[in-house]
């Protein structure tokens, strides 16, 4: 006899509803441009749980529309800050402006925090859509991967 299995994901995001709603906000007020911002909060090995937001300047002026960077120097400085306040970083977010929330092999090519949350909102029209987030999984360059997780706004 043949059973069905539902297969979940282990991995999940939790987040707040007003850091959820910040980061969507975010993705409106650059649209048609590209947000890009840190999540920072505690982790276990499947939970990554958000506690606060950190907004990025985003560096790419060549392709704003399309791309997203961060400063190294602004997550150093994001990271020493949320270190005082007892967060780590879980996680990044940014907007595709009217494209799907889905990863692109650009997005995957530029992550590189094993175990870290990827979010992408899709921004339609200036509005936000859908936000989807994954989990980069692997260990180094060669096998990485993103995992999609699930999202629970609290
Ligand atoms: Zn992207």
């Amino acid at each position: 006899m043949l059973c069905d299995f539902v297969v979940r994901s282990l991995f999940m995001l939790k987040i707040r509803q007003k850091d959820y709603e910040a980061i969507r906000r975010h993705g409106e007020e650059t649209y048609p441009h590209e947000c890009c911002g840190v999540l920072l909060g505690q982790m276990d090995s499947e939970i990554r749980e958000v506690t606060s937001t950190a907004r990025c300047g985003n560096t790419r002026t060549d392709s704003p529309q399309n791309r997203y960077h961060i400063d190294p120097r602004e997550l150093i400085r994001i990271q020493r800050e949320g270190r005082e306040r007892g967060e780590d970083i879980v996680g990044f977010y940014h907007s595709h402006p009217d494209h799907p929330a889905q990863w692109s092999q650009t997005d995957l090519g530029e992550a590189h925090w094993f175990g870290c949350s990827y979010v992408i909102t899709s921004v339609a029209a200036g509005k936000a859509a859908t936000t989807n987030s994954f989990e980069l999984t692997g260990s180094e360059e060669k096998d990485k991967a993103f995992v999609d997780e699930q999202v629970a706004v609290e």
